[in-house]
């Protein structure tokens, strides 16, 4: 029982308003067929949409089954649409892309009727009305006549008891007209049927009762009702529609395969770009960790004392570098190292070598406590055997050095021979040594700018020097005097002690050392530790922070364009299907469903593009990686991990939110931009 009470609907019209329909009040009865007569633009579709409570009027109270529509919540008139109302429009607006039986069928499931539920019911009102033949047909297909049938059947399917038909044979011919007029008429007879026809033919040979709408006005009631028959409305609960989503998602996803397939493309791309950008992220710091333990040089260091002098006459001063006082030194070091001296004057740290008795160019030549690799150096050996013990017979290279010639070097010969010449008090004194080394192993090494280089036993050519006998200076001063004695007395600014001390320490202790390495820096007590290695390690570290840096605008970039991809496809994807949402909005599917349709099918693509880069990143990365390495050996540089930071599926995480957030944003902005416009306008039968 539908009870209209002054009535009134404008609409803007340019800058001015007009009234479409004015001080409209009739009661429409609970059974019959009731025909709206008027002409075109009279208002007879908006007459319709107000009692659908698809619009709001602008004036006056209408009462469906006593209840003020006003009051409804936008649930309820959704609820009254599904169960209570049925629309029928002139040029069908059924669903194309499926089948007849489909559109039937989805009329339910989108009530959350269970599927074989829908799909029995269909069936039998096909049979029922004679149309099984139309079923499995694809709705585009169908003539005028046959889709009108479908929709009516569409309709009645869920038994509301007020039909509204506009138009409903507007499009058809007069054996069609006559078909459908007689399914609406037969309908009627339980239900109220209200149609909109401006054919005089038709609306006096069925209908039971006329409205005439000319003016903005009832100009004629053939049989006005003066009371109503109250009818509360009937309370129906609606079942779980997720399956009727599915479903239309996924004939969305066919239809729009092209621009589903562009949009994962690009947003496949973008996160791709993100996800290897991690893998840079997370492993280079952890390669850094890993890499700079990679040398026999990282647990040595120098250390001088570098003192400012004053010139005179001069506004400019002069550093001065000389072997610090073993005791400030030891105090400063407090246990954390062995210090030893420096006997480079002896044994140059660059030299020229013969390598199987053919002379070659210099290469570096560094002492190390440990030639025997006990501890977890051994794992840096690539080839060979370290010596067992500290012997000078047996040097170790890096791969740098082995890489120097084209065979195997294990086992061949290294010599160097040099003659130098002391003075002491006065005195002169040369000595000539040489010495034959074999190479005993390659170790590999952090090869971030690294050189050939040859590893000695600091201990054993300790005990070669203290054996070579300097003559003269021993005859002059009545004891034996001897090369080492010489670097280990000799005074801080001299060149055999080659101004500084060396200092062996253990892997444990070496972040303490850079750590003092630092603080001496910044304190002023002259004190200057140097460190090959860790030298290498600052400018690999910073050239990985500058190299991170330029990352950053890319990174920016990628999630830029992936996030604009989602916005446009959104938008265009709404676009198209603007149309469609309102025919589901006026069969009074719930619009959040309506809603999640949009969203289902962006995060879709999302979500698939997300796994897609997830699959290739993992692999590609390593491959990647390994190119790398191959290149400029440094392992793992862009190893995507699946705990990177530590943080357990941390790609995975990140690469999810993205592929919610960004379709979450994009499905928000076409109905932030449509907010204010009705979805009825799509359906307005121009
Ligand atoms: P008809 O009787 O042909 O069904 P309608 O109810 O569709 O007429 O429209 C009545 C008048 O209201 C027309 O002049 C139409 O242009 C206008 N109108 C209908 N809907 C809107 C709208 N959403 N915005 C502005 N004007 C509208
Ligand atoms: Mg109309």
């Amino acid at each position: 029982m539908i009870k209209l009470s002054k009535i009134g609907k404008k609409y803007k019209e340019g800058d001015s308003e007009k009234w479409v329909l004015k001080d409209i009040s009739l009661i429409l009865p609970s059974k019959g067929l009731v025909a709206i007569q008027g002409e075109s633009g009279s208002g007879k579709s908006t007459l319709l949409n107000l009692i659908s409570m698809m619009e709001k009027p602008d004036e006056g109270v209408i009462k469906i089954n006593g209840r003020n529509v006003e009051k409804l919540s936008e649930k309820e008139k959704e609820d009254f649409r599904f169960f209570e109302c049925g629309f029928i429009f002139q040029h069908f607006n059924l669903f194309e892309d499926v089948t007849a039986k489909d559109n039937i069928v989805h009329s339910l499931l989108m009530g959350g009727v269970d599927s074989k539920t829908a799909k029995d019911k269909a069936n039998t009102l096909l049979k029922e009305y004679k149309l099984e033949h139309l079923a499995n047909k694809k709705t585009s297909v169908l003539s005028g006549g046959e889709k009108q049938r479908i929709a009516i059947l569409r309709t009645i399917i869920r038994s509301p008891r007020i039909i509204l038909a506009d138009e409903p044979t507007g499009a058809l011919d007069e054996k069609n007209e006559k078909a459908i007029m007689k399914m609406l008429k037969e309908y009627s007879k339980e239900n109220l049927v209200v149609f909109v026809s401006h054919n005089e033919r038709i609306i006096k040979k069925y209908s039971d009762r006329i409205l005439k709408i000319r003016n903005g006005g009832i100009s004629d009631d053939s049989k006005i009702l003066r009371k109503a028959d109250p009818e509360p409305m009937a309370k129906r609960k609606r079942g779980n529609s997720s399956r009727w989503i599915i479903d239309v998602t996924r004939g969305h996803f066919k239809k729009d395969i092209k621009r589903n397939a562009l949009s994962f493309a690009g947003t496949l791309i973008s996160f791709f770009g993100i996800l290897i950008s991690l893998g840079f992220y997370s492993s280079s710091k952890d390669t850094i960790e890993k890499e700079k333990k990679k040398s026999l040089l990282y647990t040595s260091a120098s250390v001088s004392l570098v003192q400012e002098e004053e010139i005179e006459g001069s506004p400019l001063t002069l550093n001065r570098t000389r072997r610090p006082i073993f005791g400030d030194l030891e105090r400063a070091l407090d246990g954390l190292a062995r210090i030893e001296c420096d006997y480079s004057y002896f044994i140059p740290s660059y030299s020229a070598y013969t390598f199987n008795g053919e002379k070659k160019d210099p290469v570096s030549f560094a002492p190390i406590s440990d030639i025997t690799l006990k501890d977890r150096h051994r794992s840096m050996l690539l080839e060979g055997d370290p010596p067992r013990r500290d012997s000078l017979e047996f040097v170790l290279v890096n791969k740098e050095f082995a890489d120097l010639f084209s065979e195997s070097v294990l086992n061949h010969k290294i010599e160097i021979s040099n003659s130098v010449k002391v003075l002491r008090n006065n005195i002169e004194d040369s000595l000539d040594f040489s010495f034959e080394f074999y190479i005993g192993g390659v170790v590999d090494e952090f090869s971030f700018l690294n050189s050939p280089r040859v590893y000695y036993s600091l201990n054993a050519i300790k005990a070669n020097l203290s054996s070579l006998k300097l003559e003269n200076i021993s005859k002059a001063e009545g004891s034996n005097v001897d090369a080492l004695s010489l670097v280990e007395e000799c005074a801080g600014d001299s060149p055999y002690g080659s101004y500084a001390y060396s200092i062996f320490f253990s892997e444990d202790n070496a972040p303490a050392i850079e750590r003092l390495m630092h603080e001496l820096d910044k304190g002023d007590t002259g004190l200057k530790i140097t460190s090959q290695s860790f030298d290498v390690i600052q400018s690999f570290s910073t050239l990985v922070d500058a190299f991170t840096a330029c990352l950053v605008p890319f990174l920016i970039l990628a999630l830029v364009s992936s996030f604009a991809i989602t916005c446009f496809t959104s938008y265009s994807s709404y676009l198209s299907k603007r149309k469609e949402f309102a025919i589901m909005h006026a069969l009074g599917a719930r619009s959040e469903d309506v809603s999640n349709i949009n969203l289902l099918e962006n995060v879709g693509v999302s979500i698939l593009s997300g796994i897609s880069a997830l699959a290739l990143a993992f692999p590609l990365s390593r491959l990647f990686s390994i190119m790398l390495d191959k290149r400029v050996h440094i392992a793992n540089l862009v190893t995507l991990k699946i705990n990177a930071f530590n943080v357990p599926f941390f790609p995975i995480l990140v690469i999810l939110i993205f592929s919610l957030v960004f379709p979450l944003f994009g499905s928000a902005i076409p109905q932030f931009v449509f907010r204010k416009q009705s979805l009825v306008k799509e359906l307005s039968d121009e």
